[in-house]
């Protein structure tokens, strides 16, 4: 998580800042295997599949393949562990919380660990790694522990012959499909709600990122949770994937990736069983700067808006338009962030870029930094791969883009910043608002009523005024159209991992 003014945030959950410490040098991998009822298992089938480091191309070690068999087991782990009078039906509610408080203790003590786990895995900057995923992981762990004992009915007024109230229920066993961008935070962001509210889980991190949940394992574990309350199948998509989506025993599942595979997981769900999904999606998201902005706040902003994580982030500053007498400027010193930022190895501590995450993002990039040069966009710096560095990206910027360009209208996932022009709010509200996502949304101006206007106006999950990925484990985060349907964070998180039940009893006699 990002602090308000697009800096990264040094917080610590006690108010004290950690120092960054040195990445865990040769660290050796111990969990690879499939996590059910608190053992480690080999899959059924034998398989293995290798995890690979994105800096140095080399394979890390191998994992355990899951498939439909595995799933089938840890599904069954899970609906155990939520049997009514199992030790987890029968803890109470503050003693889920403290459950939870345990385990960010532990991820806490592990954070060095974690946070190098995650950087050997998807190649980001281990000064990321530690300050914002494991950050995030930690918050979001501690915020929802807070929750436990606190999920409350209503007492509802009907007529006065009854009482009537509701009770929020667990819903079951709770499905999770997560990606690469950000392993932990992206697992940790549905596991703890799903705990909280007093659910079982079946997880399933990305196929090319799967090492630091299964650390997790170790630590949920550790931290005495009941077995079978968190199980954790690695493997690949259409198989792990697809499993927990289609499986009738899964009473909701949570999705965190493309809007293609949404599509599947949503479609898998209505022909089983027709869980509870929540999906979070992609976007190209709207950063819009104003002629009245602070324009040194703005720059910066957007700059980490669109690089930060390689631009690997559903949130990416990836269109930002700039109202047309702070153009000029605007683009010359985004260009010059853009040639400063630091690409290189991940665990050098000065590093904020790493490479990409696979060959496939890599050629898609380029493939759609070629469009742009095509299409007539002016590349002002980068528009290529490093020279001899695997599947690093040089930071690029292009001025000049036009909405109907393909840099303008699909997500690039990379470290792409295209700008555009604007003249007027009401232009630059309707093609904010032109394309399918609705995922986040920036606005920079001094001009309060025009801030509230826009914060109106854009259909996005969240709009941020002066500020960019200013994203808390206390407030609600999700999509409007198709970057998503649901929320996650938040209060309103909640109501996604609850059941409500209606609770009516008939009097005998008349109330006085
Ligand atoms: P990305 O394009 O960012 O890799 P994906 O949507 O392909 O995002 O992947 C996000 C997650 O969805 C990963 O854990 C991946 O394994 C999983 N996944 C891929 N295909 C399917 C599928 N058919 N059913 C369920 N999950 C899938």
């Amino acid at each position: 998580m990002a602090a308000a003014n697009g800096a990264l945030e040094h917080g610590h959950p006690d108010g004290k800042s950690p120092a960054l410490p040195r990445p865990v040098r040769d660290l050796e991998v111990k969990f690879t295997k499939i996590f059910i009822n608190n053992e480690w298992h080999e899959s059924k089938s034998g398989k293995k599949f290798a995890t690979y480091s994105p800096s140095t191309l080399e394979k890390i070690c191998e994992v355990e393949e899951g498939d439909k068999p595995d799933v089938d087991k840890a599904v069954e782990a899970a609906q155990a562990a939520f049997q009514r009078g199992s030790p987890w039906r029968r803890l109470e509610a503050l003693g889920r919380g403290r459950l939870l408080h345990k385990l960010a203790d532990l991820v806490e003590r592990d954070r060095a660990v974690l946070a190098t786990l995650e950087t050997m895995d998807t190649g980001k900057p281990f000064l990321h790694a530690f300050f914002i995923d494991l950050e995030g992981c930690i918050r979001t762990l501690r915020y929802f522990a807070g929750w436990a004992d606190k999920i409350q009915g209503k007492t509802i007024p009907t007529d006065d012959n009854v009482v009537c109230f509701t009770r929020h229920e667990p819903v079951g066993v709770c499905g999770a499909i997560t990606p690469w961008n950000f392993p932990l935070l992206m697992l940790v962001w549905k596991l703890a709600p799903a705990l909280c509210c007093g659910n079982t889980v079946v997880l399933k991190p990305a196929e090319q990122t799967p090492l630091s949940a299964l650390h997790l394992g170790s630590l949920i574990k550790e931290a005495g949770f009941p077995p079978g309350v968190v199980n954790i199948v690695p493997g690949f998509g259409p198989t792990v994937g697809a499993a927990i989506s289609s499986h009738p025993q899964i009473s909701k599942i949570a999705f965190t990736g493309s809007i293609e595979v949404g599509k599947l997981v949503k479609e898998a769900a209505s022909r089983s069983n027709l869980k509870r999904v929540t999906l979070e999606l992609g976007g190209k998201n709207p950063c819009i700067v104003c002629a009245d902005a602070d324009l040194d706040l703005a720059v910066e902003c957007a700059h980490q808006g669109v690089f930060f994580n390689q631009g690997q982030c559903c949130t990416a500053a990836s269109r930002v338009f700039v109202e047309e007498q702070v153009y000029t400027e605007f683009v010359r010193r985004s260009v010059e962030y853009a040639t400063r930022r630091p690409v290189g190895d991940p665990f050098d501590l000065h590093t904020e870029q790493g490479p990409q995450i696979d060959q496939k993002q890599f050629d898609k990039i380029l493939e759609l930094i070629e469009s742009g040069k095509k299409e007539g966009a002016k590349l002002e710096c980068g528009g290529s791969a490093m020279e001899d560095r695997g599947l690093f990206i040089k930071p690029t910027v292009f001025s000049e883009v036009t909405d109907t360009m393909r840099i303008a209208k699909e997500e690039i996932f990379g470290p792409v910043q295209p700008i555009l022009k604007f003249k007027n709010l009401e232009d630059v509200i309707e093609r904010a608002n032109s394309l399918e996502y609705g995922l986040t949304a920036a606005v920079f101006t001094k001009n309060l009523d025009k801030a509230l206007k826009l914060a109106s106006a854009l259909d996005s999950g969240t709009v941020w005024i002066n500020c960019y990925n200013a994203i808390y484990a206390q407030a609600p985060f999700g999509g409007f159209k198709m970057s998503g349907n649901g929320r996650e964070l938040g209060e309103y998180a909640l109501a996604e991992y609850t059941e409500v039940k209606t609770v009516t009893i008939k009097l005998e006699d008349k109330n006085p």
